[in-house]
């Protein structure tokens, strides 16, 4: 083994870790180091804006991979250390405490960093950001005594957080400065659909308001002061109000960034054996009919697939991830997934009652299936999945018409 080859990642959460497990599975037998900032090992995210937070799931339940799986594929962690620079040219990752990590791959998975609000007040106590285990469990204790909660922001983290602090019996307020709920990731029509289901069921939303700063007594948050001059009253209030890349050390070392670290579909950056994957990567998609030519997707699927796509280029058998973007969330009652990108300007056709809380909505462009949401319906989203990757084509009717079976009907594939 030739220490000057191995592979160096900074992250260790789902890219950094998938990329370890993935360069394994190919055959990469050369060291490999994981080099994470938290204490705790790798752990599944997920459950802390859920399960965690109203006692179904206990944090011993949300390791990654077990201990065993490290040690067997001669995976290194190193728990609790800071990265706090990368010389790109000679490879080496500098840690806190001054110590230097040499490979001949680095890969930075650095992930994301909760965005902060920036009014008067903001640091009060009883006000958290979720991002990590520690997040959690500090949003858990609060939630055990607390009576009314403002969740700032209307993305996937605020509502999972506004309907999990509600199963456990508090008043909660969303605050969100768009016109709509989950403005970037949905279309009107499904916005309009969670922010109906989120009124049903018990949840005060206020859709376009601006927060103009948090009122406190002794220390503690007491309200959220909004731009209209209302006050809304709180013992805690947790921010859901997007995440900014950690692409710093990235942009310190000369590599290429643009909110996020540029990377091809494997995962090359700008320099030289330096990959990015994850959150951080700001990476290049398949090409497709309106779809953007590179995105930061904040997915666990990207993710995954962009750390295999990477392992991929480290053994030499360059393999760009085709996958179809997913994602899902759950609130309430509600299953939620995600199976393509959805643009604006796609025709949104309904297959289902949407009242009925099952149901899928499909989006086409110039008359392909390119993304569909599904709602309590786990097997339509997988079959779903499927007639995006093949480019299948339905008419509107075909796709409304519940009796019309999708999977028997050979869809009319892609033209090359
Ligand atoms: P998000 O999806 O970007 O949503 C944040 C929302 O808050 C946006 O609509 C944003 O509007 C709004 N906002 C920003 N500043 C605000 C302010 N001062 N007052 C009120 N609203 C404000 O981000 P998130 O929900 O915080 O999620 C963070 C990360 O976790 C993302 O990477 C997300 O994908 C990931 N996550 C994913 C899932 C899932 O896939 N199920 C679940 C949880 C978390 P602007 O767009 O104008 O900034």
């Amino acid at each position: 083994m030739d220490r000057a080859k191995s592979l160096v990642i900074v992250g260790a959460s789902y890219a950094g870790v998938q990329l370890a497990a993935a360069a394994r599975e190919l055959g990469f037998e050369e060291r490999i180091v994981l080099i994470g900032d938290e204490t705790h090992p790798p752990y599944q995210r997920p459950p802390l804006s859920k399960g965690l937070l109203t006692g179904k799931t206990t944090s011993d339940q949300l390791a990654l991979r077990g201990p065993a799986f490290y040690e067997e594929n001669r995976i290194e962690l190193m728990l609790g250390r800071r990265a706090q620079s990368l010389d790109a040219a000679a490879l080496a990752v500098r840690l806190d405490g001054g110590e230097v990590v040499e490979g001949g791959w680095v890969a930075l998975a650095t992930g994301a960093r909760c965005r902060s609000l920036s009014v008067p007040s903001h640091d009060l106590e009883g006000v958290f950001s979720l991002r990590t285990l520690d997040d959690a469990q500090r949003i858990a204790a609060a939630a055990a005594k607390a009576r009314r909660a403002c969740v700032i922001g209307g993305g996937f983290i605020g509502l999972e957080v506004a309907s999990a602090l509600r199963a456990l019996g508090v008043e909660v307020t969303v605050i969100e400065s768009q016109p709509r709920l989950l403005m970037r990731g949905l279309p009107p029509t499904m916005s309009a659909w969670v922010d109906q289901a989120h009124r049903q069921r018990g949840i005060e939303v206020l859709n376009e308001r601006a927060v103009r700063e948090l009122r406190g007594a002794q220390g503690r948050v007491t309200g959220v002061v909004l731009g209209d001059g209302r006050t809304v009253e709180c013992d805690m209030v947790v921010l859901g109000i997007g995440v900014v890349p950690n692409d710093e050390i990235a942009a310190q070392a000369g590599l290429a960034v643009d909110a996020g670290i540029l990377a091809d579909r494997v995962g090359r950056t700008s320099a030289p054996r330096v990959l990015a994957i994850g959150d951080v990567a700001h990476m290049e998609l398949p090409p497709g009919p309106g779809t953007p030519r590179r995105m930061r997707l904040e997915s666990i699927q990207a993710a995954n697939d962009g750390a295999r796509a990477a392992a991929s280029l480290l053994v030499g058998r360059e393999q760009p991830s085709q996958a179809v973007p997913w994602f899902w969330t759950e609130q309430f009652d509600l299953k939620l997934q995600m199976a393509g990108l959805a643009l604006a300007s796609d025709v949104a056709v309904v297959r289902g009652d949407m009242a009925s809380d099952r149901f899928s909505v499909f989006y086409l462009r110039d008359g392909v299936v390119a993304a569909a949401h599904s709602v309590n319906k786990p097997a339509e989203h997988m079959q779903n999945r499927k007639l995006i990757a093949q480019g299948a084509r339905f008419s509107p009717a075909q796709l409304a018409d519940e009796s019309f079976d999708l999977k028997a009907s050979a869809p009319i594939p892609k033209t090359p």
